[in-house]
C-alpha cells in the first residue's frame, strides 16, 4: 500500500500549486491504493471523492507545500472515518460479562489474557473463563496466561457445553466477588453455522455487557467479510485488531469500520501480555498512509529540482515575463535544497546572474523580505516601482532604500541577460533554419 501511496504522492511532486488535474490524478492513485489495501471499492471512492473536494477547497492554503497539505487532508479524512476518539468498553454489570468471539487463530485467547491484565491494572476484579471446549490445550493455554497476569481462570474440563460453563463461571464470580467475567470462546478456521450458533447461544444465556470481535489484521479482505458475518449474527460492540506488530498496513481497520460501522477498541501488537493498546484513529491513519515515509518522500520531492517548474520558468523568460514572484519562488526552491552555491547554477537565468555573488541562505532573507513587501502589482511589473514605492518597501521589509535599489537593479540585469540569452537562442535557431 505504501509504495502505491508513494506513487500517488509522487504525482504531486514539486508542483507549486495544486491544480484540478494533479489532485484528480493523485486521488485516483490514492483510491487504487485503498482498494488494494482491502477497502471496498465503493467506500474507497467515497473517501477519495471527499478528499478531492477538500484538496480543491484548500487551494490557496496549499500554494507552498501541496504534497504535505494533501497528505494532511488524506490523514484527516481517514481519521474521521475511523471514528474520532478511542472508545471504552462497558464494564457495568454484576458481574459485567465480556464475550470474546472470532475465528480460530485470530488471537482471542491471547487478547483475553491481555484484557484481564489491563483491567486488573485498573484495579478491577476479573475472572477468566475458558469456554473453548474443543481443544484441551485451549484451557491449558488460558490457564498459563491467567497465571502470568495473576488472574484466576474458571474451567470445567469435563463439561462440553460452553453455555453452561459460562453460566457457572458467572455464578462463581458472584460468589467470590469478581466484578468482570471475560469469556474466551472457541473459533473455527472459517465461519460456519455451528460456531455462529454456539456464540449466539452463549450470548443469549449470559447477556454480555460487551461483545468484542477479534480479527487478525493480516487477513485482508477476509477480515472484512468475517467481521460482517459475525456482526450480522452477534451485533457485537467493538473490534479488536490483532497482529499489528507485523507488516499489516491497517487497511482492515478502515474497511471494517466502514462496512460494519462498529468502533475498533483495541489493537494487539505482539504475544506479550503488555502488547495491547487502545485504538487511536489518527495513529492508524498514519499507519495506513505510512506517514513518516510519505512525508519524507514529499520533502525529498520538494527538494529535488522540478523539471516542470523549470520549463514554466523558461517559457516565462522567453516571453520576457519573468517577475518578482517567479524570482521569490526560485529563491525558496534553492533554500530547500540546502547547499546554495552548488545548486545555483541549475536555475535557468539565475546561475549566470548570481554566480559571482557571495551567497548563503542567510543572504536571501533581506531579498525575500523586500519581495514580500511588494504588492502583487509591483512584483508583476517591477518598472512601476518608483521612489515613493521604494521607500514604502524598504520600511516594510526593514531594509534600506539602497538595498531595495540594488535588488531591483540586479533583477533588471537578470532580466536583460535572460532577454539577451533568448535573443541569442532565437538568432541561433533562425541561423539554423536558414542554413
Ligand atoms: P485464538 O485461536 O483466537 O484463541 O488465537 P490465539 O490467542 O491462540 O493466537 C493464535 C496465535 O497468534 C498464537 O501463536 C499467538 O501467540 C499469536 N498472536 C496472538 N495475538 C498476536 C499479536 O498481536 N501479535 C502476534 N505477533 N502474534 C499474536
Ligand atoms: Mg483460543
Amino acid at each position: 500500500l505504501q509504495d502505491k501511496l508513494n506513487n500517488a504522492f509522487r504525482t504531486l511532486k514539486g508542483k507549486d500549486r495544486i491544480s484540478d488535474i494533479n489532485v484528480a490524478a493523485t486521488t485516483k492513485e490514492v483510491r487504487k491504493a485503498l482498494v488494494d489495501a482491502d477497502v471496498n471499492f465503493k467506500v474507497a471512492k467515497e473517501i477519495t471523492d471527499r478528499i478531492r473536494e477538500k484538496a480543491l477547497d484548500r487551494k490557496i492554503l496549499i500554494s507552498v507545500e501541496p504534497g504535505q497539505m494533501f497528505v494532511k487532508i488524506v490523514q484527516e479524512e481517514l481519521t474521521e472515518l475511523m471514528g474520532g476518539e478511542a472508545k471504552a468498553i462497558n464494564t457495568k454489570g454484576d458481574p459485567a460479562v465480556i464475550l470474546i468471539a472470532g475465528l480460530q487463530g485470530s488471537g482471542k485467547t491471547t487478547f483475553t489474557g491481555k484484557l484481564a491484565y489491563l483491567l486488573k491494572k485498573q484495579g478491577k476484579q476479573v475472572l477468566l473463563t475458558a469456554a473453548d471446549v474443543y481443544r484441551p490445550a485451549a484451557i491449558e493455554q488460558l490457564k498459563v496466561l491467567g497465571e502470568q497476569v495473576g488472574v484466576e481462570v474458571y474451567s470445567e474440563p469435563e463439561n462440553k457445553n460452553p453455555v453452561t460453563i459460562a453460566q457457572n463461571a458467572i455464578a462463581h464470580a458472584r460468589k467470590i466477588g469478581k466484578k468482570i467475567v471475560i469469556v474466551d470462546t472457541a473459533g473455527r478456521l472459517a465461519v460456519d453455522e455451528a460456531m455462529m450458533q454456539e456464540v449466539e447461544d452463549i450470548k443469549s444465556a449470559v447477556k454480555p455487557s460487551e461483545i468484542l470481535f477479534v480479527v487478525d489484521s493480516m487477513t485482508g479482505q477476509d477480515a472484512v467479510n468475517t467481521a460482517k458475518t459475525f456482526n450480522e449474527r452477534l451485533n457485537f460492540d467493538g473490534v479488536v485488531l490483532t497482529k499489528l506488530d507485523g507488516d499489516a498496513r491497517g487497511g482492515a481497520a478502515l474497511s471494517i469500520r466502514q462496512i460494519v460501522d462498529k468502533p475498533i477498541k483495541f489493537i494487539s501488537t505482539g504475544e506479550k501480555m503488555e502488547a495491547l493498546d487502545s485504538f487511536y484513529p489518527d495513529r492508524m491513519a498514519s499507519r495506513i498512509l505510512g506517514m513518516g515515509d510519505v512525508i519524507s518522500l514529499v520533502e525529498r520531492a520538494q527538494q529535488a529540482f522540478d523539471e516542470d517548474e523549470a520549463k514554466r520558468i523558461n517559457a516565462k523568460m522567453r516571453q520576457n515575463k519573468f517577475d518578482f514572484d517567479d524570482f521569490l519562488g526560485q529563491l525558496q526552491q534553492i533554500k530547500k535544497m540546502g547547499n546554495v552555491k552548488d545548486l545555483i547554477g541549475m536555475i535557468p537565468g539565475m546561475g549566470s546572474a548570481m554566480k559571482d555573488l557571495d551567497i548563503d541562505n542567510e543572504s536571501f532573507k533581506p531579498i525575500e523580505a523586500i519581495i514580500q513587501s511588494m504588492t502583487k502589482k509591483e512584483r508583476e511589473n517591477p518598472e512601476i516601482i518608483d521612489g515613493s514605492r521604494k521607500k514604502r518597501i524598504a520600511a516594510g521589509s526593514g531594509t534600506s532604500i539602497l538595498q531595495v535599489n540594488n535588488l531591483i537593479k540586479q533583477f533588471d540585469e537578470m532580466r536583460k541577460m535572460m532577454k539577451k540569452m533568448n535573443t541569442m537562442q532565437a538568432a541561433g535557431k533562425l541561423g539554423k533554419a536558414l542554413r
